[in-house]
């Protein structure tokens, strides 16, 4: 799947995508930050679910959305990740 079209709500704090099935997901922010695939959240994420905790994003305020290249997004969070790139394909598991 491919979006045909990323609009951030950020009243809603939602990131709706429509996709090229056509259909529409919103993606709240939270969800997004929590499934943050940075290395710094994949440390804290192994080192939390050792202790039998669940990961909590710093960041749920999303600040900007830059595209990579032509396979995914990076967002960036109001203090909080900057290099957690969500693949299209890791956008759609999320749905
Ligand atoms: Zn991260």
């Amino acid at each position: 799947m491919r979006p045909t079209q990323i609009t951030a709500n950020k009243s809603d704090a939602t990131l709706r995508i429509t996709w090229d099935t056509g259909r529409t997901v919103d993606y709240p922010f939270y969800q997004l930050a929590a499934a943050c695939k940075c290395a710094a959240c994949n440390d804290e994420r192994a080192r939390l679910s050792a202790e039998g905790k669940a990961f909590v994003p710093k960041s749920a305020v999303l600040e900007a959305i830059e595209p990579v290249g032509s396979y995914g997004i990076n967002i960036l969070w109001k203090d909080g990740c900057r290099y957690g790139i969500y693949t299209w394909d890791s956008l759609a598991a999320l749905a």
